[in-house]
């Protein structure tokens, strides 16, 4: 332990005026009074008031007012055991002596403190470069993690939890901005005949296309997604509801004629859809609801079909 090694000091015999002499032209505000280099008593500058308060004799030795015996710390302890020392005796400061019981040094509680704030930045200085790489690699794991928990495996596409978050905050700042936004539930028509017909593989091939047409087709303002299965949900930002039925016309006939090439089999597939609007409703879940409604009502009425909550058709 590095201590202060320039303590003041005074021999039990010292006349007690002597020793207020020799505080008074230091700046440490206690001193170790000492017996043969053995320290045997300590006094403080609050000690030395109450002395002069209460009028004590000052021309008798020191060793008459003392705090005696003293309690004193091996100077090859460590912080950690100074500190608990000092926390335990409820001491503002310690006299440190060697294995001799000799008098080597006085630490002051703050002195501790700042040893141990020192070694602990050392310390920290020492393992930053190795804190950075665990926060680094913490880092992408969470971005690994969030981005699993985030998309669907398959596709790549945001997956229905994701996208319910998005349609979320969207929604309410649609409505704050008062800007339009639409709501397109897609479902591929008989694709359980893809997987019969053509085996799994080949249909998990046809919804890797389809989601790599919507996500070409829309966008970068929408979201598209998979919404589950053969689904898909696409959030889209209009000014002009002309615009959306172009828009949604051009997909349409987009996969209606993309030819699905896998190991050999070419694959066609169509595709129902409901589209409903956002400033239609009060409850922002009413839009999600709607257009699944009008996806069943394009089913029920042939498939291959878009049906608008304002009756259009495509
Ligand atoms: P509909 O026109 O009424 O929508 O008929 P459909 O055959 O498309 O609908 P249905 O709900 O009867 O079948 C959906 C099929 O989609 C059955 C299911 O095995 C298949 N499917 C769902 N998810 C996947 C997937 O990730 N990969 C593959 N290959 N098939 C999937
Ligand atoms: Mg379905
Ligand atoms: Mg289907």
């Amino acid at each position: 332990m590095n201590i202060n090694k320039n303590i003041q000091k005074a021999s039990k015999d010292t006349i007690t005026t002597d020793v207020l002499e020799i505080m008074a032209h230091n700046k440490d505000d206690c001193i170790v009074i000492t017996q043969n280099e053995l320290p045997v008593g300590i006094l403080t500058t609050k000690d030395i008031m109450e002395l002069i308060k209460n009028s004590f004799d000052l021309s008798l030795p020191i060793s008459n007012y003392m705090s005696s015996p003293i309690e004193t710390i091996n100077e090859n302890a460590s912080i950690k055991e100074s500190i608990n020392f000092m926390k335990e005796k409820h001491f503002k400061r310690i006299v440190v002596t060697n294995s001799k019981n000799v008098l080597t040094g006085l630490i002051l509680q703050r002195e501790l403190i700042s040893l141990s704030y020192s070694k602990w930045s050392v310390l920290m200085r020492e393992y930053s470069s190795e804190l950075s790489e665990i926060n680094n690699l913490l880092e992408r794991k969470t971005k690994k993690y969030e981005k699993m928990a985030s998309t669907d495996q398959l596709t790549g596409l945001y997956n229905r939890y994701k996208f319910t978050e998005l349609f979320n905050s969207e929604y309410h700042t649609m409505e704050q901005r008062d800007n339009s936004m639409c709501i397109m539930m897609i479902d591929i028509d008989y694709f359980k005949i893809v997987n019969d017909k053509y085996g799994h593989n080949v249909g998990d091939n046809v919804l890797l296309q389809t989601s790599n047409i919507l996500l070409k087709h829309f966008r970068n303002v929408d979201i598209v997604s998979r919404w589950g299965g053969e689904e898909f949900v696409v959030l889209l930002n209009y000014d002009k509801e002309k615009e959306i039925f172009k828009y949604i016309k051009r997909v349409k006939e987009l996969i209606r004629n993309s030819d699905f090439a896998y190991k050999n089999n070419h694959i066609r597939v169509e595709f129902s859809a409901g589209v409903s609007y956002r400033d239609r409703y009060e409850n922002h879940f009413d839009v999600i609801n709607k257009a699944d409604k009008y996806l069943y009502v394009a089913k029920n009425s042939g498939r291959n079909k878009v049906v608008f909550e304002d009756n259009k058709e495509l």
